[in-house]
Formats: structure tokens, sequence, C-alpha cells
């Protein structure tokens, strides 16, 4: 099984203490959802690939090496001289919750369009993955769509996390315009609770779920609720897993960690999706809880993002 991710491939600056002078100091972590989804399935042992735009400049070829040195394949990432790589500043509260300022104007990330390399990439997976960032601004908003037409268009699985950034949108009604517009392509979508709100207002959980069914032709929705768990809904079942509990230290990427657990697991699976058992559900959340509580371990997403064999450690360590 081999997974085609698109989408945003930035550095995110995260805390890492006082300089002696007393100046905030940085780490550059790699990031970008679909980026570490992408990592995530790839050091969970599927074959994993990466298509996107980088500046051709120094964080560009960091962020690049660092998917390889992680074995996703970066053939289909182009290095554009054109555009800088764009950026996330991330700050953290006490209890390690994130908050991201954005430096992506003109970034690589944005002016991206379609091309024959990425459709190479995408006709050589079985599935595709891409999330909300991209459908921010043109010209990526409408290589996402066309991206999305495209790998239905070729039969693909494919997988949405809507990972609402307010920031990077003038207008919320247009990201939820164009999320709805989005989910016409998607199999299996990922939401945390308050994403669930914004593009199901007013309705109770379930009822949101069923309308996300009815509109869409999803075939799983996941709901995330932090350190609350998560949530896995389909045409015949709704299973909650709590989550475990932890010293969480920062938790960026663990959506992400989660989602690529999810991916790996069900995708693990022989059968198709549209009949999966409730013992099976619960087995994909639990692992996939597990990849997210892990992540929260240590600061930054790719990083912190756990290998099959750390899995299955964590997983006898809370048994
Ligand atoms: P996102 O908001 O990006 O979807 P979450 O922060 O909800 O992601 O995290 C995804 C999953 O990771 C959660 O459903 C949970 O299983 C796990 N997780 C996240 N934060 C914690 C935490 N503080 N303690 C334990 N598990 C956590």
């Amino acid at each position: 099984m081999k997974i085609c991710s698109f989408g945003e491939l930035l550095l995110d600056v995260t805390p890492y203490g006082i300089s002696d002078k007393g100046y905030p100091v940085s780490e550059f972590n790699p990031g970008g959802a679909p980026a570490n989804v992408a990592v995530a399935l790839s050091k969970l042992g599927l074959e994993s690939s990466f298509i996107g735009q980088v500046g051709d400049d120094f964080f560009g070829h960091f962020l690049k090496s660092v998917l390889d040195e992680n074995k996703v394949d970066t053939q289909g990432l182009k290095l554009n001289p054109n555009f800088p790589t764009s950026l996330a500043i991330v700050s953290l509260t006490d209890k390690g919750e994130r908050s991201f300022s954005f430096y992506r104007k003109n970034g690589a990330d944005v002016m991206v369009d379609f091309n024959s390399d990425f459709q190479l990439k995408i006709d050589e997976a079985d599935a595709f993955h891409c999330g909300s960032v991209s459908l921010s601004d043109d010209p990526a908003r409408t290589a996402t769509m066309d991206i999305l037409k495209y790998s239905r268009q070729k039969e693909k699985q494919i997988s949405f996390d809507v990972n609402l950034r307010v920031l990077l949108w003038n207008d919320l009604s247009i990201a939820k315009r164009l999320i709805e517009e989005a989910l016409d392509y998607v199999d299996i979508l990922k939401v945390s609770e308050e994403e669930l709100a914004f593009i199901r207002p007013n309705l109770k959980e379930e009822e949101a779920l069923h309308s996300l069914m009815k509109d869409h032709p999803l075939k799983v929705i996941l709901v995330t609720y932090g350190e609350k768990g998560s949530a896995v809904y389909t045409n015949e079942h709704w299973i909650h897993v709590p989550s475990f509990k932890v010293k969480a230290i920062d938790t960026t990427g663990a959506g992400d960690a989660f989602f690529g657990a999810f991916l790996a697991g069900i995708y693990g699976l022989s059968q198709t999706m549209d009949h999966l058992s409730v013992q099976e559900l619960k087995t994909l959340l639990y692992r996939a809880n597990a990849c997210g509580a892990i992540a929260t371990l240590k600061k930054g997403a790719i990083g912190s993002l756990p290998e099959l064999s750390e899995l299955e450690a964590f997983l006898k360590e809370h048994s």
C-alpha cells in the first residue's frame, strides 16, 4: 500500500527557552500537517510519498533531507528558486497547547501548481492524503481541488484532515465552502471536535456526523478530542476510545501521528472500508490514540512521531 500526501511542508519555529541575553530562542522543527502524516506512515512501515513545493533555499533543502531520512519518497517535491520556504511560528501554553502565526505570503507551498511530477506520484500510489491548509490561497487552492478530482478519477482512497488554521483565512465562510467542496472527494475524514462544530454548527455531535455522511460520500469520520481521546463514525458504528494518560510536553503533531496511525492501520486491513467491525475500529483507534499520545512526549512534530517498535513498546507498557 502506497500513500501519496500533498500540501504544506514548512518550518515550525518552536520556542526553545530564553537566551543568556533574555531573548526567546527558537528551534527549526520540520512540519506541515500532510508532511507529518507522510512521515508517520513511513515510520509505521508503509510506503509513503510527498508531493508539494518548498523554496530552493537552506530551509527547503533541510526539509527535503528530513523527509528523505525518514524514507518518504520526495521525487515529487519541487524546490523552486522563485519563492521562499514558509514558516509557522508556534507558541506554547503552560499545558503544551499550540498556537500559530504564519509567514507564508508568496510562500513556496502556496505558489504551487499541479504538475506532471505530482500526477506521476499519484498514479503510483493507492491512496491520497491532504488537508485544508493548501485550500487557503491560490494557486495552491486550485491545485488542491484539481489533485483531489484527479485522485478520485484514478480511484485512489482519499483521506482529508480539516486541520482548520483560522489565521490563514480572511473569511471563514470561504474555508467552510471549500472544505465542503473537498469532502465530495473524500473517503476518510478527520476533524477535531471544534472543527466539527465549525462545519456543522448548532447540531449535536451525532447529528453533525450523520449530516456529513449524508452530504458527502464519506466512509469513515474520525473525531479527535485532545487528551479526552477520539471517536470513529461509520454508517454502522459510532465508537469512542479514551486517550492514554501521559505527561504532554508539546501537542504539535499529535493529530498527524494519530491520523497517520489510523491510516496505516486501516490500509493494512485486507477488506474494504465498508464493513469494519467494532473490534477492528476499536483497535485502530486505540493504536492511533497511542501514537497521538507518544507524539506529545517530545517537542516538535516530525521528531516525535513513533516508529512501529516504539508504538509496540508503548502499548506493552500501558496494557
Ligand atoms: P488535532 O487537534 O490535531 O486533531 P489532538 O490534539 O486532538 O489533535 O490529538 C490527536 C490525538 O492524540 C487525540 O485524539 C489523543 O488520542 C492524542 N492526544 C493528544 N493530546 C493528548 C494528551 N495531552 N494526552 C494524551 N493523548 C493525547
